[in-house]
């Protein structure tokens, strides 16, 4: 133990000693229970007690003496658990009478980075937020009744990128990694290989039927996910004609913030950041006038903002927005077009969120539904939490998890304004992370905390959480940092990983699939990523597969199915 390390935990080493002793029931009391406060405090204080003056042992006592307090009573009861799992056979039995209704809407939620450790981490994250242990809660995507799992590669890359995986589940074509909107005929950063491999998404095949459509994202938005919904390009980095080489602008490709303006011209709701791209080079930005980096882009001087109001028909109400203000006091019922641009170029975190300039992604969808759902053909909706992602490249997990619990909380918001009678929703990610957490941490551990013991190798505190690579990587006096001396628990804290990359990379495992609604039973095993469109669509009868809707149509909409219609004339006496 170090002298400056002694000196800081001088108070915390006294007690030590005291610990020394046997652990006794009592003294398990006086370490984690306050007289007048239940259960549920112990885990804060012992997170109080690892941050402020830990010392391995203590961590240790205090683990053994929670994993004995901290099973809430009635888990104790096996009545608990046979009456839960007797609900959930319940719930399931219900499941064999198949919702084969068609959908009206479909809502797409695309959690980006979004592995299963990530959203058992998150569930627990949302639970110790409403003050729960954590582990038992459950997100709004845990309530879906059908889960399949999505194999993620690119055509060309086994741990995928989110342009390849989007043009998966958006396009139903597996594609290489770094393009968008194309198939695998396409070499990505070689525009002259776009040509004639432009594969269209099902926003495209929803608008064709005549539904309206509609992206919201807390990235830029003409980011991976977003653009392989509209856009058909040999690179995922070509925001505007900025970004891209001269050999490609000359050969004809258009950057992506183009695209999204000229390509599907009707788009209802656009939402999310990037407005940097939409105007022409050195433009000063309406919210960071002094920055320069928040300048306009465009090299061709065009302003995009412009032409996407000139293309919308006179008599129809476009609105472009760029601050929460004007989203709030936004009238639904007489906005027909919506283009919010909330930052020049991704959203925030929702951790470091503005109130006044930026909306949450609730409040985006919550929006987006009201104006899509105007129309009577219904509605697609891509809704992505696209920043997932990046906190997880930065190793910063607190960030990753509650852009997760935001998204759930979208996802809630959605499922309350819309029925399951019609409404499809699929909630996936593109691709997982090498996040993960351990350690044997107790029940009701904070999942930001530490495991309860020390490295029998370095003798040294470890997180739950860690990562197998990226920036979190440290190593002090020839040494893996202590993390007893940081601040763990801090919105910028990055999780140790075991090989230092200034980026931490993507995970190559299989991503879960969520869905509820008109036919999501047919999301039900080990898929190919892109299969997911091909069912959302064949649910919609848009696209491609179409033969079945003409008999679901004879039964009306929502359909109870023609041999149900056929009973219920009998008694009538109808047929006969
Ligand atoms: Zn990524």
């Amino acid at each position: 133990m170090g002298r400056r390390r002694q000196q800081r935990f001088s108070d915390s080493d006294n007690r030590d000693q005291g610990l020394e002793h046997q652990l006794t029931a009592d003294y398990c009391q006086s370490l984690l229970f306050h007289p007048h406060q239940s259960y549920l405090w112990a885990p804060e204080r012992k997170q109080v007690l690892e941050r402020t003056m830990i010392s391995p042992f203590l961590v240790l006592a205090i683990g053994t003496c929670l994993t004995n307090s901290l099973v809430p009573e009635k888990e104790k009861d096996p009545k608990y658990w046979r009456a839960q799992a007797q609900q959930t056979l319940q719930n399931a039995l219900r499941l064999q009478k198949l919702n084969t209704n068609v959908a009206k809407n479909i809502i797409m939620f695309l959690g980006d980075g979004m592995g299963v450790s990530t959203v058992t981490a998150a569930r627990i994250l949302k639970g110790q937020l409403h003050n729960s242990p954590g582990e038992e809660s459950r997100l709004e995507m845990d309530k879906f009744p059908f889960v399949a799992l999505s194999k993620t590669y690119n055509t060309n890359a086994q741990v995928p990128d989110s342009a390849g995986t989007a043009t998966a589940y958006l396009c139903g074509v597996k594609a290489n990694e770094g393009t968008v909107g194309v198939s695998a005929a396409t070499q990505r950063t070689q525009c002259n290989t776009t040509q004639g491999n432009e594969v269209t998404s099902i926003l495209h095949w929803a608008k064709e039927a005549g539904k309206s459509v509609g992206i919201v994202t807390t990235t830029r938005v003409n980011h991976a996910t977003p653009s392989a919904a509209y856009a058909h390009s040999a690179d995922r980095d070509w925001y505007s004609d900025n970004e891209m080489p001269s050999e490609a602008l000359s050969q004809g490709c258009k950057d992506i913030a183009y695209q999204l303006v000229h390509n599907i011209k009707d788009i209802e709701v656009i939402m999310g950041g990037g407005r940097k791209y939409m105007f022409p080079k050195n433009r000063t930005d309406v919210e960071y006038e002094m920055d320069e980096k928040a300048r306009g882009t465009r090299l061709d001087g065009l302003n995009l903002i412009d032409i996407w109001k000139s293309f919308k028909p006179r008599h129809k109400h476009s609105h472009y927005i760029w601050n929460r203000t004007e989203l709030l006091t936004l009238d639904p019922y007489t906005v027909d077009y919506l283009l919010g641009l909330f930052e020049p170029g991704d959203m925030q975190y929702e951790l470091n969120r503005n109130n006044v300039t930026d909306p949450s992604l609730s409040e985006m969808v919550e929006m987006a539904i009201k104006i899509l759902s105007k129309n009577p053909e219904g509605f697609f909706l891509l809704v992505e939490g696209g920043r997932i992602d990046h906190g997880h490249h930065e190793g910063k997990a607190k960030q990753a998890l509650h852009e997760v619990v935001e998204m759930d909380r979208a996802i809630g918001q959605a499922g309350d304004m819309t029925s399951q009678e019609d409404t499809l929703t699929v909630v996936t990610a593109d691709h997982s992370h090498v996040f993960t957490f351990g350690g044997y941490t107790p029940r009701g551990n904070s999942i930001f905390g530490l495991a309860p013991m020390v490295s029998d190798t370095d003798k040294k505190p470890f997180t739950a959480i860690l990562y197998g690579n990226g920036p979190g990587y440290k190593v002090v006096g020839g040494e893996r940092e202590n993390v007893s001396m940081v601040d763990y628990a801090h919105n910028n804290y990055q999780a140790q990983s075991a090989v230092p990359l200034r980026h931490e990379t993507h995970g190559g495992e299989d991503v879960a699939v969520f869905a509820k609604g008109p036919m999501a039973h047919l999301l039900h095993g080990v898929h190919e990523q892109n299969y997911i469109p091909h069912v959302m669509a064949y649910a919609a009868c848009i696209g491609a597969n179409r033969d079945h809707c003409a008999s679901a149509s004879l039964a009306g909409s929502p359909s109870p199915g023609p041999l149900l219609l056929l009973l219920a004339l009998l008694p009538l006496g109808i047929l006969f």
